[in-house]
């Protein structure tokens, strides 16, 4: 089985600033993870990879600093680490995002199996790994906490979803894309060897001349359908307290249904 996990470079805190005027997030001087999610797709895939034989590739689309977080990834037993970074696919939405993914696993021949976190814990949108799904005509399983079983031979894949009402179990062709939460796994640390061949090992760097048949204009911020328009924060509003006392507790629950509808609150 050849199985690919997409993880994202992401910074090691939510209080991050935004530049008002672009749009963007403000990444200097601020430490990246691996984006937490994308740490159990790793040890899915390689738990994956050690029970059915094959490779687990590792891709991230991202500046260059985010090859320490590929090397982080093959020190855990990924076997093959591909960045994808070059001016052009900087400021890409999910759409962009999701079609140069997609065009750069094509161009390693495939999978039979892509894996993504369930959401980036910056960005937030949880649309990359439908994404790929869609532009590659695969099967998307998002929400997965549990692979029950994958059978290379009939090319099959049966997952537990978790929805807000329970579990759902959902079988689905392979090729496919799972996106999965918290708890599938216990992601585990690299070993001293995983390190040393991590840092060893070349990490491949691939830009548009890379991807074979990808249109440029589908790339990076002018390739992306959505801009973001304004980046803001909600004004603090000053916090306070008023009873509605006097008269019976009738009167005073009236007054407060009062208030909340002048208020625009109900
Ligand atoms: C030069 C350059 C600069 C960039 N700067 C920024 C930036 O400032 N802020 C920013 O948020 N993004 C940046 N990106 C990355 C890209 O724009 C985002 O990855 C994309 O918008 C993802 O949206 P999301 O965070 O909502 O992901 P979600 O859809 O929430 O992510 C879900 C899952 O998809 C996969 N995934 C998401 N993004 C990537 C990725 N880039 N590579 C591999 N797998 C991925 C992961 O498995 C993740 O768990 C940059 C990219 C480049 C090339």
């Amino acid at each position: 089985m050849h199985v690919v996990v997409c993880i994202k470079s992401v910074p090691e805190t939510t209080q991050v600033a935004f530049n008002p005027d672009t749009g963007t997030m403000i990444r200097e001087g601020l430490g990246t993870i691996i984006n937490p999610f994308d740490m159990y797709a790793i040890e899915e895939a390689l738990r994956i990879v050690e029970r059915h034989g094959g490779r687990a590739t590792v891709m991230t689309m991202g500046p260059p600093q985010a090859a320490q977080e590929l090397r982080e990834a093959m020190a855990m037993g990924c076997e093959r680490g591909v960045l994808l970074s070059a001016r052009a696919f900087a400021g890409a939405d999910t759409w962009a995002t999701a079609y140069t993914l997609s065009a750069a696993i094509r161009a390693l021949g495939g999978a039979d199996l892509v894996l993504c976190g369930k959401q980036a814990m910056d960005g937030d949108t949880g649309q990359v790994g439908p994404g790929i799904a869609s532009q590659l005509g695969m099967a998307p399983l998002t929400y997965v906490w549990r692979i029950r079983e994958i059978e290379p031979a009939s090319g099959r894949i049966v997952v537990e979803r978790l929805l807000e009402e329970g579990t759902e179990i959902v079988s689905a062709p392979l090729p496919a894309v799972v996106t999965v939460l918290k708890g599938i796994n216990t992601p585990r640390y690299p070993t001293r060897r995983g390190l040393r061949r991590a840092r060893r090992t070349e990490l491949e760097v691939w830009g548009p001349q890379d991807l074979p048949g990808i249109d440029p204009e589908c790339l990076g911020l002018s390739g992306s359908p959505t801009q973001v328009v304004r980046v803001f924060s909600p004004e603090v509003r000053a916090g306070g307290v008023r009873l509605f006392e006097g008269g019976t507790l009738e009167t005073a629950a009236d007054a407060l249904a009062e208030q909340l509808i002048a208020d625009r609150l109900v």
